[in-house]
């Protein structure tokens, strides 16, 4: 397995990028030099859940720290297979899907699987039950949806989530953007992805230019925890889209042992501002299986939110939000 130091990955293609990242936990852990006796109980990750890290995301974590709070975001646990409290899908999102690949929860805004697969396997995410295959973009799929959309005026905002979007490539992506230029009813057309943040070199020109060929008016949520995930690259990723007029914000979720206590949370949207990101959500942690070990649970959320509230600008505080199934929007949890 070839080694990239910091200036090489830079001439890379983020293709070739994402197949070089690593994808075991023996790889990851002597790539940060630490020993498996680190931990009090070793695992490995589910096979339908496998290891996944990119190696810019991976040189961004300490050294020798099994506690880094990068690495606690990808490293599976024994906590993953011994969880009986969380549930597979824990926003119920299979009830709000009226076509394969689309979800509509929110009056006026959608949501379509367009890619199956993300550049990093988050131990915590809410979709790591989530048969992709079944709901997959596919050309008819994208034609019903089309249809779906177009006979509902109400919908004003078309969200490509996934997955992670971003993993196709710009010309299928392209496909999806002028498809759904042409309905008249939509003004804005948003992007939900991590790979600006794990893999920078994503933000292609070519991505850029489909942006501003688009109509719509568009916005790039990527999804950051942790200062320490916001780099130079990163900066210039957020740079080259901002400069393409989309508004680019962050998703973080509230993590134990990630980011949980206000320090953390201060310097997060401090440094996500300094790296042109505005902060959106902070997300309360959804109890999804196998991975309850990173929740606080809403009230201490509440409390940890009200220590940042005095130490930042309003426009850097990002919203305290938790998901319950059936709403009708997201639950603000902190409003004073
Ligand atoms: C979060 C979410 C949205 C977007 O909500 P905003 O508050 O507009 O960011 C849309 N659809 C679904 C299913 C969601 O979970
Ligand atoms: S990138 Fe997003 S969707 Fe993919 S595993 Fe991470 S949190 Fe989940």
């Amino acid at each position: 397995m070839i080694s990239h130091t910091s200036s090489q990955w830079q001439s890379l293609s983020w293709q070739k990028i994402l197949q070089d990242a690593i994808r075991t936990r023996q790889e990851l852990l002597s790539a940060l030099d630490i020993d498996e006796s680190s931990f009090s109980e070793a695992c490995d990750a589910p096979e339908s859940f496998p290891i996944l890290v990119p190696r810019p995301f991976v040189d961004r974590m300490d050294k020798r720290n099994p506690d880094d709070p990068l690495l606690r975001q990808v490293l599976a646990t024994r906590a993953e297979w011994t969880d009986t409290l969380g549930r597979a899908d824990p926003l119920e999102e299979a009830k709000f899907s009226p076509l394969p690949g689309l979800i509509h929860k929110y009056a006026n805004r959608v949501l379509l699987i367009t890619a199956g697969t993300c550049a990093v396997n988050c131990r915590y995410c809410f979709r790591r039950h989530t048969d992709y295959q079944a709901s997959m973009m596919t050309v008819s799929r994208l034609e019903a949806i089309h249809e779906y959309i177009a006979q509902n005026t109400r919908i004003d905002e078309v969200i490509l989530s996934g997955g992670d979007p971003l993993m196709l490539n710009d010309s299928k992506l392209g496909l999806i953007i002028n498809k759904l230029d042409t309905i008249k009813h939509l003004r804005r057309l948003r992007i939900h992805t991590r790979l600006p943040i794990v893999i920078p070199q994503r933000v292609t020109p070519e991505l850029c230019q489909q942006l501003i060929k688009s109509r719509l008016k568009t916005t790039v949520v990527v999804h950051a925890n942790h200062a320490r995930e916001i780099d130079a690259q990163v900066s210039e990723a957020a740079r080259l889209l901002r400069d393409a007029g989309v508004t680019v914000l962050n998703q973080a979720v509230l993590l134990k042992g990630v980011n949980d206590n206000p320090n953390s949370l201060v310097e997060l949207s401090q440094t996500l501002f300094e790296a042109n990101i505005l902060p959106y959500y902070l997300h309360t942690f959804d109890p999804v299986l196998g991975a309850m070990h990173f929740e606080r649970d809403p009230v201490e959320a509440i409390e940890i939110f009200k220590q940042i509230q005095g130490r930042l600008p309003g426009y850097l505080l990002p919203k305290l939000v938790s998901e319950r199934p059936g709403e009708h929007a997201k639950t603000l949890l902190a409003i004073s």
